[in-house]
């Protein structure tokens, strides 16, 4: 959803979808692909008949952008923000986290939906900005590059395809601030194509980097600890100036997190790291094994999550 000058509504979520299986028969999502230059017939205002209708009926997929942008609004820890407005589910057969935004209780409206619109409307979700188009990521086979696509999304109670406004994809982006989003969620949505793309040798994570996958993508503030942690700094060779400026920055704090991520599930060295780090995380894993093992009256001892 969008709104002022003009507000709108949302929900959508051709990314999701993008990540999971494709466009669905059923779909709202138009067939043609759109691109950054291709016009389109759409203006969403709060004077329109259907104003907050899109916003009553949800399935928002969040990114984690969104959650430091919402987290932000409300001035919350990204842990409250993640368990008073949002609810976990899994984005693919592995159980690769995902969290979708809350509706109200017994109701199938957004969680911030008041009255007068988007309760959180300066910091509205990547999937609400886009409304009325969907947005993917594709990777062409053998390429490493992930192009952009575009689609027109037309629900039945949406009015704002029958409005005279005419925008081309781009110009539609710049006006809801989705340049910055897109930006922010682009490694983390690189990340899970590449999961998806990359068959079985890869696409089988084990539980500690799902762990890993939803601290950093859902909570930067356990992230910010964890990389002030000794754990983190026996393997990680990260500057001082380098660790206060990312400890002061959730921007670069996200960047940084999602290098790591990669590192984690990817190999792509981009941290460095100290000489002896193989040894340490050898041990570590020897230790958090030990620590599984039954003891001698059958108990299993409690996992380190470190
Ligand atoms: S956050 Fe909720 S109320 Fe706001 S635009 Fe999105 S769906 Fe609508
Ligand atoms: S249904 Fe469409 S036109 Fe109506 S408020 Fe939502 S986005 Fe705007």
């Amino acid at each position: 959803m969008h709104q002022p000058d003009d507000d709108k509504p949302s929900l959508d979520d051709a990314f999701a979808e993008s990540i999971q299986q494709g466009i669905p028969h059923q779909s709202p999502v138009q067939p043609q692909q759109l691109g950054l230059d291709s016009e389109f017939h759409f203006h969403c205002h709060r004077r329109i008949s259907c104003f907050n209708a899109c916003c009553k009926s949800i399935d928002i997929i969040l990114m984690p952008y969104d959650i430091l942008r919402l987290k932000r609004h409300l001035g919350i820890e990204s842990r409250e923000l993640v368990g008073r407005y949002t609810v976990p589910f899994e984005m693919d057969a592995h159980g690769l986290p995902g969290l979708k935004l809350a509706t109200q209780s017994g109701s199938t409206a957004c969680v911030f939906l008041t009255e007068d619109g988007c309760g959180v409307y300066h910091d509205r979700p990547t999937a609400c900005r886009y409304y009325a188009l969907g947005y993917m990521g594709m990777r062409k086979i053998d390429t490493p590059n992930v192009d952009d696509v575009f689609f027109i999304v037309k629900e039945p109670h949406c009015q704002g395809h029958q409005e005279n406004k005419i925008q081309t994809v781009c110009e539609y982006r710049i006006e809801q601030g989705l340049e910055r989003y897109d930006e922010m969620n682009r490694q983390w949505r690189d990340i899970i194509i590449k999961k998806r793309s990359s068959g079985p040798t890869v696409g089988q994570p084990t539980t500690r980097s799902m762990q890993l996958f939803d601290m950093c993508s859902y909570d930067l503030d356990s992230f910010r600890e964890f990389i002030q942690g000794e754990g983190f700094s026996q393997v990680f060779d990260l500057p001082e100036e380098e660790l206060s400026t990312l400890l002061d920055h959730d921007e670069q704090l996200l960047h940084f997190a999602m290098r790591f991520l990669k590192q984690i599930l990817y190999g792509e060295q981009t941290i460095a790291q100290h000489q002896n780090a193989r040894e340490v995380r050898l041990a570590r894993r020897r230790e958090r094994r030990g620590a599984q093992a039954p003891t001698q009256n059958g108990a299993v001892k409690q996992t380190d999550p470190g």
